[in-house]
């Protein structure tokens, strides 16, 4: 069996509800047989205690608990058939009674006690749960609502209880033997003491309930889905270039946790760890994503520290006098004392002169703290002997954490000159003796600062692997692997680069080796090793691996890829492509996967859609970012009509020249593919968005080359006796061009936000006339280059330099 527990956001609405539940429903039937555990809707914990506190300070709360009623009324008219709606509103309406009345009592004692606090938000998951369960159970009728206060059993610290281990196993086990062919949904975070009075596992406390399930039931695995692809190398609200761990230690994951990475609550770790099961921490809005596995090991990894991780608020102590400290005694005192008043102490320094010692506690701690101290040591402080306790406030602390730190010399070297860098003050530092963290306190004004500076510091400067996932072996990614095979010692020992192929497919078979695969060979390995190509499954599987800097390239012409770039964003993986569909399809579409792109911080490059290597997709970016304004493009952006046209002179028909160009495999196995011009126009059609014009492929002007009757051939071989038949047509345009001394061009041109591409016939003047072979030309006419455009010129079509192309992308991702 299996644990799986959402938390508060992936329950937060009727939307994800519905994606809960295609979880849930996926595993129920593929027979893993999961016990679900439940955390209140976001958002509803803090209100029920605001809600005591107000009530306990004679303010009034009722606005609240409309608020929390509406919140889960909405997700039941949304989620449940109006027939069966009723008995859940019922059930609900009485806990919202239930918290009314005892909010009344609390208002009019003006007295709010740990205990009664705990009792009201205890609701948040009984309501939550027993309403998700009743979704449920519309399509899986084995649903069962399970209240989780019957079977955890804790001692009385309320808000914070500890479990008593021996009772809640029996009575855990006992409800398993009677409901193990249910579908139970647990109540995550409550519990009660000896005497049945509500209890809570502390703040974030449900991944604990997951834990202590798990661990009775001796589950194969507690997954912990919440709204991030796992644990993050540092919290992404602060650091945006935080990625996700793959694997962690449970006491990596533990330390990580403990210094604020709220995505796991500390003590989760401890009954997995014990049982040696492992905890996966996954996303209910990205469910492909692998997310992040917990387990004994750490794991094989490179990186140099697992994650950064940062308490935003807490206050320091500090203690000093030369007759006290450093003498025996007098820290198992003032620890003792502290325990015993249950003030937690959140990390301690001691300055090697002994003569001080400083040590942190949550600011709403501090002011007890001192005063205790105080009494305690009363008589040392009227003798001098101590030096009355000086509290700090405003300060956050800040841990790198990881256990290849112990093995891998200068960790602390590297993390305070990262923080001496940036200007950012040290007050003080602590060291755990396990070496698997070390942190250090600043002021809190800095700690974003230094979580940005310190992540780069550990993990922006390491040597680069890329891991590459290639669709598509025809010419252009087969050519691209031995530009890469050959480039490779190059890259890593002059850019510390190194590109690992880890995927590859065509229409045909799919391949994976996550050791990278040997380019030398890929086609034999692709064909001996390779599994039945399936594109969904080829992206699941990669999305799946987790891996960092991770790049996507679609070297192929097909439509069915573009489908997937936007997922394959949104699991931060970057994407680069010769192929124009994705970009040339609707402009809501360009739109979406520029936004998405951006949202995830990857990349998205195409350079090759315009000019195979020819940079003009670079230049008008480049041009657009350092302000200049763009007033007219003008380009021949088909090296096939290029070669054509350049061709057809003299004695020469249009007839044989198609013919030759396609002989040289200058053409598309259907010639009109070139010469229908839409291959152009998608050119022209991405040349103008990116120059910010949101227009549609229905905007293009788009002239024809060839007469009706040729593009309306029923066969190839018809269409050239089309254009037999339609010589003299040709002729009188290459006479015309020849009486006149011009040629004939294939143009197109961006000129006020309107795009329009058609057949001209130019003078020695023009600066497209003296264009060879099968070049590509673009002209930028903008604010800048106005009396002299920008032109680019070069070979546009061809394997190699298309190759090329790519390569340079793909050594830009993440640059
Ligand atoms: P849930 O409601 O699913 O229990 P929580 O809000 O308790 O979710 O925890 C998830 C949040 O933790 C994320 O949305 C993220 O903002 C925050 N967080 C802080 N540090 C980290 C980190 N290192 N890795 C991942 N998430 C983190
Ligand atoms: N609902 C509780 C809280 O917000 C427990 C949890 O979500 O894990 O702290
Ligand atoms: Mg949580």
């Amino acid at each position: 069996m299996k644990i799986l527990k959402f938390g508060g956001t992936s329950v937060g609405s009727a939307a994800s509800i519905k994606a809960v539940l295609s979880i849930v429903k996926k595993s129920y039937n593929s027979g893993e047989q999961p016990l679900v555990v439940l955390s209140a809707m976001s958002g509803v914990t803090n209100l029920l205690c605001k809600m005591a506190i107000d009530a306990s300070e004679g303010k009034s709360f009722q606005e609240d608990l409309a608020l929390i009623e509406t919140k889960h009324f909405d997700v039941i008219k949304a989620l449940i058939v109006v027939r069966h709606q009723n008995p859940v509103f019922t059930k609900l309406k009485l806990f919202f009674n239930e918290i009314e009345e005892l909010l009344q009592g609390i208002y009019a004692l003006r007295e709010l006690s740990e205990q009664s606090k705990d009792l009201i938000v205890s609701y948040g998951e009984r309501c939550s749960t027993f309403m998700v369960s009743k979704i449920s159970e519309q399509d899986l009728e084995a649903s069962l609502f399970v209240d989780a206060s019957h079977y955890i059993k804790t001692d009385s610290h309320f808000g914070h209880a500890h479990v008593n281990d021996q009772l809640t196993e029996q009575l855990v086990k006992s409800l398993y033997l009677t409901n193990n062919d249910k579908l139970m949904f647990v109540t995550g975070f409550i519990a009660s003491n000896e005497n049945g009075r509500m209890t809570t596992l502390g703040r974030g406390g449900s991944d604990y309930t997951a834990a202590i399930f798990g661990s009775i039931l001796n589950a194969t695995a507690i997954e912990i889905w919440t709204d991030v692809n796992g644990m993050l190398t540092a919290d992404p609200r602060i650091v945006k270039k935080a990625f996700s761990l793959p694997v962690l230690s449970y006491t990596e994951a533990m330390e990580l946790s403990y210094f604020g990475a709220k995505v796991i609550y500390p003590p989760t770790m401890i009954p997995a760890f014990l049982k040696k099961i492992p905890i996966v921490i996954r996303n209910t809005f990205e469910p492909d994503f692998a997310g992040t596995f917990i387990q004994f090991e750490s794991g094989k990894t490179t990186l140099p520290i697992k994650g950064i991780s940062s308490i935003g608020e807490i206050s320091v102590i500090n203690l000093s006098g030369s007759g006290m400290i450093g003498k025996s005694g007098f820290s198992g005192r003032l620890f003792t004392l502290l325990a015993r008043e249950q003030i937690n102490v959140v990390l301690i320094t001691q300055s090697s002169s002994e003569h001080s010692i400083t040590f942190a506690v949550n600011p709403e701690d501090a002011l007890r703290a001192k005063s205790l101290i105080e009494n305690e040591f009363e008589l040392e402080i009227q003798a001098n002997k101590l030096i009355n306790p000086e509290i700090e406030n405003d300060l956050s602390v800040l841990a790198i954490v990881g256990e290849n730190m112990k093995k891998t010399p200068g960790m602390s070297g590297r993390l305070f000159s990262s923080l001496g860098r940036n200007g950012i003050n040290v007050r003080a530092i602590a060291q755990g003796s396990s070496e698997y963290n070390i942190s250090v306190i600043i002021s809190k004004n800095d700690l974003s600062k230094a979580l940005n500076a310190v992540h780069d510091a550990f993990f922006a400067e390491l040597k680069k692997t890329l891991y590459v996932f290639n669709l598509g072996t025809g010419n252009i990614g087969s050519t691209l692997f031995k530009q890469l095979e050959s480039q490779y010692d190059f890259l890593l020992s002059k850019n510390d680069l190194e590109i690992k192929v880890v995927g590859i497919s065509n229409s045909k078979k799919m391949l994976f080796n996550l050791d990278g695969i040997d380019l030398a060979n890929w086609d034999s390995e692709l064909l001996e090793q390779g599994e039945d190509a399936d594109l969904a499954v080829f992206v699941e599987r990669m999305k799946g691996f987790n891996l960092p800097n991770c790049v996507f390239i679609d070297n192929t012409a097909s439509r069915l890829p573009s489908s997937y770039y936007e997922g394959i964003f949104q699991s931060n993986i970057s994407i680069v492509t010769c192929n124009k569909i994705a970009n040339s399809g609707k402009y809501e579409q360009y739109k979406t996967l520029r936004e998405t792109a951006h949202k995830h911080g990857v990349d998205f490059f195409y350079e090759t859609n315009v000019g195979a290597g020819l940079p003009i997709v670079r230049v008008l970016k480049d041009l657009m970012l350092s302000g200049d304004r763009i007033v007219k493009i003008e380009a021949i952006l088909s090296g096939t009509i290029s070669y054509i046209f350049n061709n057809f002179k003299d004695e020469a028909s249009f007839y044989d020249v198609v013919k030759q160009a396609q002989a040289l495999g200058y053409t598309e196995p259907d010639p009109r593919d070139d010469l229908g011009g839409v291959d152009f126009m998608r050119k022209m059609l991405i040349l103008a968005r990116d120059a910010g014009y949101p227009i549609e492929a229905e905007d293009v002007n788009l002239g024809a080359i060839l007469p009706e009757s040729c593009l309306k051939a029923d066969s190839v071989e018809s269409f050239y006796e089309e254009l037999k038949s339609e010589n003299s047509y040709f002729e009188a345009l290459k006479e015309k061009a020849r009486l006149e001394n011009k040629v004939i061009r294939y143009i197109g041109k961006l000129e006020d936000g309107i795009v329009s591409i058609s057949v001209q016939i130019v003078d020695d003047k023009h600066p497209f006339y003296a264009l060879s072979g099968s070049d590509n030309i673009i002209s930028f006419t903008t604010e800048r280059y106005k009396e002299r455009p920008l032109v680019v010129k070069g070979p546009g079509a061809g394997a190699e330099v298309t190759a090329a192309g790519v390569f340079a992308d793909l050594v830009n991702v993440g640059a």
